[in-house]
């Protein structure tokens, strides 16, 4: 008989846990009876407790006081969870667990532990690769009827050969007109975007919504206090969801290329940038026919191209409920697309339900692809809002369907078991799984 090469990986355990523990179970014990006594020729003649022993019994017998299958040991039942824990040491996932397991062990579940212990496991949780975020329909943004209504505000940089005022640029977009307008600062506090959003308000008028993300300046209570006092309605979108604030988002790209060509050809930031935007705002949008300053100011004024002696000077009131009309088409059209492209889709989220957030910018492979597991509090049109405070747009968030008891006691257990085999647990694929040939000498349940 060969001599099994097992006690180098058992180190950890002592040999002589393992025969008091082999001695102790009673499925072991019949094991080592039938062994000796002999199996019977059909599997419903054998105890219920032996029935997943039965496809194998040829391979079973017994070596050293232990059940062994060929040269791997059946261990004791209330081993299996311990070794299958020291299997997933240095979190490999989960058919490396199950190689690492069967190089030494065979026992009939241990497939499914493999899986139970790698679902229920923080770390892995985290950097779950198989777990992948959908992109929610498009909602799109209503505008507003009248211009200087609903306004954007962002911060571009740091960029360099912004010029002496410094690396940062406060940009404001009125969503109706798309007429906008910046500031180079050095420092982006929160009182230094109170004096921009002053000065634009003095000049234009003061709009009833502003749409900025999450940026500190914009969060503070100096700047909650400032808008409330303007009577502004502050909205902040999703935390890095930049396309719920998409035009100023575009128009950051567009400032961006400014400053990028204005850098090659040697022109100061600033001044190309004013000139940018003068043509910009002169320029009748390919959609509405109407220049964002035909749009704001209700009339084209003289350009270089159609002087003032030649412009009509036409009001365009009755244009804009036209222009507005033209935009809403357009944008129906654009969400259409998209939400094909991406084959977005609706997910239902519930208050309580424990999810993850797929973590932004993470570009390092060593990085945690998630966010530890957390609850959700609130559930809006496109976002939530987690136990924690935060807003996140529902492209960035994944059902968690492990253990949550790391962070809440038993009856977060519960709570999460309770809604694990409703509709929202992902699709199990329908296809007709095959073992591979290597797998043969292995009993897989499921
Ligand atoms: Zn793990």
């Amino acid at each position: 008989m060969f001599e099994p090469i097992l006690w180098v990986d058992l180190a950890s355990l002592m040999k002589k846990e393992w025969v008091e523990e082999t001695e102790k179970d009673q499925t072991l014990q019949l094991i080592k009876d039938r062994i000796i006594k002999g199996w019977s020729d059909k599997v419903k003649d054998v105890e219920e407790t032996l029935r997943s022993y039965w496809n194998v019994r040829l391979e079973l017998h017994v070596f050293n006081e232990l059940v062994m299958r060929g040269e791997r040991i059946v261990p004791p039942c209330k081993l299996w969870s311990k070794l299958v824990e020291l299997a997933h040491e240095g979190h490999l996932g989960r058919s490396l667990t199950k190689n690492k397991l069967r190089a030494t062990y065979w026992f009939p579940q241990m497939d499914s532990e493999v899986e139970k212990v790698v679902r229920d496991c923080w770390a892995c949780a985290m950097s779950d690769k198989s777990h992948s975020t959908r992109k929610v329909p498009l909602s799109p943004v209503n505008i507003p009827v009248k211009p200087w209504d609903k306004l954007g505000l962002d911060i571009l940089g740091p960029i360099s050969h912004l010029g002496n005022k410094g690396q940062y640029m406060f940009v404001l977009v009125d969503y109706h007109s798309h007429w906008t307008m910046f500031k180079i600062v050095s420092q982006i506090t929160t009182a230094d975007a109170i004096k921009f959003l002053t000065e634009a308000f003095m000049r234009e008028g003061i709009p009833s919504t502003l749409v900025t993300d999450n940026g500190v300046q914009f969060t503070s209570d100096n700047m909650k206090e400032f808008l409330k006092k303007w009577g502004v309605h502050h909205f902040r979108t999703a935390l890095y969801n930049p396309k719920a604030n998409g035009l100023v988002e575009r128009m950051n790209r567009v400032m961006k290329e400014c400053i990028q060509r204005a850098r090659v050809s040697g022109m100061q930031s600033e001044v190309a940038l004013n000139q940018m935007l003068w043509s910009y705002h002169t320029t009748p949008n390919t959609v509405t026919g109407l220049s964002p300053l035909q749009s704001l100011k209700g009339s084209q004024p003289g350009t270089k191209l159609n002087p003032n002696c030649l412009s009509g000077g036409e009001h365009v009131c009755e244009q804009r409920d036209v222009s507005a009309e033209c935009f809403r088409k357009k944008q129906e059209k654009y969400v259409k697309w998209y939400n094909n492209k991406f084959g977005t889709k609706n997910k239902s989220w519930y208050v309580g339900q424990w999810v993850k957030v797929r973590l932004p910018r993470c570009t390092q492979g060593s990085d945690s692809k998630f966010s530890e597991p957390i609850k959700i509090k609130e559930v809006h049109r496109n976002v939530v809002r987690l136990q924690e405070g935060k807003v996140w747009s529902m492209d960035h968030i994944v059902p968690h369907r492990g253990r949550v008891d790391r962070c809440e006691t038993g009856a977060a257990v519960m709570d999460n078991a309770e809604h694990s085999s409703g509709t929202l647990r992902r699709r199990e694929s329908s296809r007709t799984w095959k073992a591979p040939q290597w797998h043969k000498d292995f009993v897989l349940l499921s």
